[in-house]
């Protein structure tokens, strides 16, 4: 079952992340790396949570914690993040005020070390919402933030895996039928790397009561270059707005650029009176499973609800509220 995990109380400050959503190697993994992961989204909940028990904003939450899961080698954006059919790294990021619906976005770039944090500088200039390529690069790096080569975000992990989906290959989507098509390796984490979306991201309430989302991505394995997912795009992968909620999806992206999946939660909050779990359950299980569209999404309102769905096997996942023990889920 997906966590629809009830407030403490009205404004308790509170962080939702996830990893990327896929397919389960369950049996094939240890107790060891099981742990692994969950000590690893609870240190990244723990440093969101921090920023929200000192006061500080939503947006501030799930910049740290997104800048800790590119950063952290065992989720693939940032460092890690997968290839494209050319053996190369493009990658998106966004973030979203939900207090003023300020938000900024890149899109393949390919020397900011962390992706969500030039996204956070495009919001801040103010005078743009999405910048691709070089011309993000150049914002970034007058914003001072840390450059990288290319092939910093480059793993003999991620190569492996373009090459099996070459070999097999049909194209950029990942199989997500749970079928055997790629040997499973003994090093894989919990999720079945060759069949997982790589991509992370983060959704807060502050103790203002204003609500924001972040989301960073490496994109698909054998993507075509050039190739622009949803994780960037305001309304499709990421979306915030103080009267309804925060939200940040993970999953094949083209499917959610064509049912607006983020901003479609919040339209169904807004105009449709679903409460916050009434409206992610109908997104991801409903308007995206009508098209075959596989992944799923973290979300929080105002009130500090937080839901949690997917409709793959599993989904790196976890909450925090402020004052009590973060949570990580992988599994149904
Ligand atoms: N949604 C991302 C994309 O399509 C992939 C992911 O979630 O890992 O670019």
């Amino acid at each position: 079952m997906p966590q629809a995990a009830s407030p403490a109380s009205p404004a308790l400050p509170v962080i939702a992340i996830h990893g990327g959503a896929g397919t389960l190697t369950r049996s094939h993994i240890s107790p060891e790396q099981e742990r692994a992961y969950h000590a690893a989204l609870q240190a990244v909940l723990r440093a969101g949570q921090d920023v929200l028990a000192q006061g500080g904003s939503a947006l501030e939450a799930v910049c740290v914690a997104v800048q800790a899961l590119e950063d952290c080698p065992l989720f693939n954006a940032g460092h890690g993040a997968v290839f494209t059919a050319e053996a190369t790294h493009e990658l998106d990021a966004a973030v979203m005020d939900g207090s003023n619906l300020a938000a900024g976005a890149v899109a393949g770039v390919t020397r900011v070390r962390n992706p969500v944090l030039a996204a956070r500088a495009v919001l801040q200039d103010g005078q743009h919402v999405l910048m691709i390529g070089a011309g993000a690069e150049r914002l970034a790096q007058s914003a001072g933030l840390a450059m990288v080569a290319p092939d910093y975000f480059s793993t003999e992990a991620r190569l492996v895996q373009l090459r099996a989906a070459q070999a097999k290959s049909s194209g950029a989507v990942l199989d997500h039928d749970g079928a055997a098509a790629l040997a499973v390796s003994a090093q894989e984490g919990p999720l079945h790397e060759g069949r997982k979306m790589g991509t992370v991201g983060a959704v807060a309430l502050d103790a203002h009561g204003h609500l924001a989302a972040a989301t960073s991505t490496g994109g698909l394995t054998n993507k075509r270059p050039g190739r622009v997912g949803d994780s960037p795009l305001i309304g499709a992968g990421t979306y915030a707005d103080d009267r309804t909620a925060a939200v940040s999806c993970t999953g094949h992206g083209e499917s959610f650029i064509r049912v607006a999946a983020a901003h479609d939660v919040c339209a169904r909050m807004a105009h449709g009176g679903a409460t916050l779990h009434e409206a992610s359950e109908a997104v991801v299980h409903q308007a995206l499973a009508a098209i075959g569209g596989t992944g799923g999404l973290i979300a929080v309102d105002r009130l500090g609800q937080v839901c949690l769905p997917f409709n793959t096997e599993g989904m790196y996942r976890g909450l925090a509220r402020v004052g009590q023990a973060p949570e990580s889920f992988i599994y149904r």
